[in-house]
């Protein structure tokens, strides 16, 4: 199939101007001022006219629960699977799957497959393995088989530290688990990244700070996650991203409430700290936690149930952080797209760039609401309705 993109606002995510976007199959083709093409009704060329529409990446989500999460109350507290339109809707091309607290109920052999199954529903995905608990419990029985010998395996995690839910791990045991990504990651030309889940205990990241003062470790091997959860936990990711180090922060769907009713530091916030630092542009992301389980409150802010993080909480941050924090689009939207493919090594993802995957989302320029997206080349949303969906959707 081929698809000409008109007069659109180009941002790689670094803005380029007005362009004309040539996909041909699940690849860019071209980026010109101009591209018209007439193939005489031989090949069916498929033209959108999009003044007034910004093109960005699709959007990376490096931290979901795709096979459900959560039951942490208990067996009828276990979340739902991840749907397909659940991810295109919010402009997710690719994501990636992690088990969480619960790797018994849950195995990687159903999160291996739940992977393939989106997959072949149309958007592009990869997981890490092993969950909160160390020893990892992984798919072929090592660490190292899984990374080098399954396409699908890009690190491990989520594994915890600092929280009441942890396996408590040793720091030896973490370190060896920790190698072992290292160098089959090496092995393998992927990225190993260790994916962290960090709780609220104090100890917060001493175990990385460790990693890198006691070992050979580089600190560019960790991705710690939910490093916005309160004030003090942030601080520390700041002097951990100041000596390199890349942090995860965790979308919220409700910003105002979250930071009012938890401490939570909102992206807009934590962004405009980073930037104020003069840390890298490029040791930031931001993902969903999508379906791990959340307490829902209503108006007076009394709880009413559980509900399901969402992956459109990652549109909403990077929206609060143009209209509310003063931060330009082409900063925010880094989080969900060059930073992700780079760090964990997703070969042509994350960029509007000749020859890599045709994953894009079309915006209004003003609201910036999405209201078409394409995952490798296929049109996913068109108008805001999902147009492809998911095999029991
Ligand atoms: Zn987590």
């Amino acid at each position: 199939m081929i698809t000409v993109i008109k007069n659109v606002s180009v941002y790689k995510p670094e803005p380029i101007g007005v362009k004309d976007v040539l996909l041909m199959g699940d690849k860019i083709a071209a980026i010109e001022d101009k591209i018209d093409i007439n193939l005489n009704g031989v090949v069916d060329v498929k033209e959108i006219d999009c003044t007034g529409k910004i093109l960005v990446p699709g959007f990376i989500d490096c931290h979901v629960h795709i096979l459900g999460g959560g039951g942490e109350g208990g067996f009828a507290t276990r979340t739902p699977e991840s749907t397909l339109t659940g991810f295109t809707t919010a402009g997710v091309t690719t994501v990636v799957g992690t088990l969480g607290t619960d790797g018994v109920g849950r195995d990687m052999s159903a999160l291996v497959a739940k992977a393939r199954g989106l997959e072949e529903e149309g958007i592009t995905t990869y997981v890490y393995t092993g969950s909160y608990r160390l020893p990892l419990r992984t798919l072929t029985g090592e660490i190292m088989k899984d990374i080098m010998f399954i396409d699908k395996v890009i690190g491990i995690g989520e594994v915890a530290i600092s929280d009441h839910r942890s396996s408590q791990p040793t720091f030896e045991e973490f370190i060896r688990a920790a190698a072992d990504a290292r160098v089959a990651g090496m092995l393998s030309g992927k990225a190993g990244i260790v994916n962290i889940h960090v709780g609220d205990g104090t100890r917060k990241l001493e175990m990385l700070f460790r990693a890198v003062k006691e070992t050979e470790i580089p600190v560019t091997q960790f991705l710690p996650t939910h490093i916005n959860r309160n004030p003090e936990l942030f601080e520390e990711g700041i002097r951990y991203a100041k000596e390199g180090g890349y942090i995860d922060f965790t979308a919220s769907e409700d910003p105002d409430f979250w930071e009012e009713q938890d401490g939570e530091v909102r992206f807009s916030k934590g962004l405009r700290r980073i930037l104020d630092e003069g840390i890298s542009l490029d040791n930031f992301t931001i993902s969903s936690d999508g379906q791990g389980s959340l307490p829902v409150f209503n108006e007076k802010k009394e709880f009413i149930g559980l509900g399901v993080g969402k992956s459109t909480s990652l549109l909403v941050s990077i929206k609060d952080c143009v209209f509310n924090g003063d931060i330009p689009l082409e900063i925010a939207l880094r989080a969900v797209t060059c930073n992700p493919a780079r760090i964990l090594k997703l070969k042509g993802k994350g960029r509007v760039e000749k020859h890599f995957d045709a994953d894009l989302c079309l915006m209004d320029e003003k609201t910036l609401d999405i209201d078409t997206v394409i995952a490798k080349g296929r049109i996913m949303v068109e108008n805001k309705k999902a147009v492809v969906k998911g095999t029991f959707e």
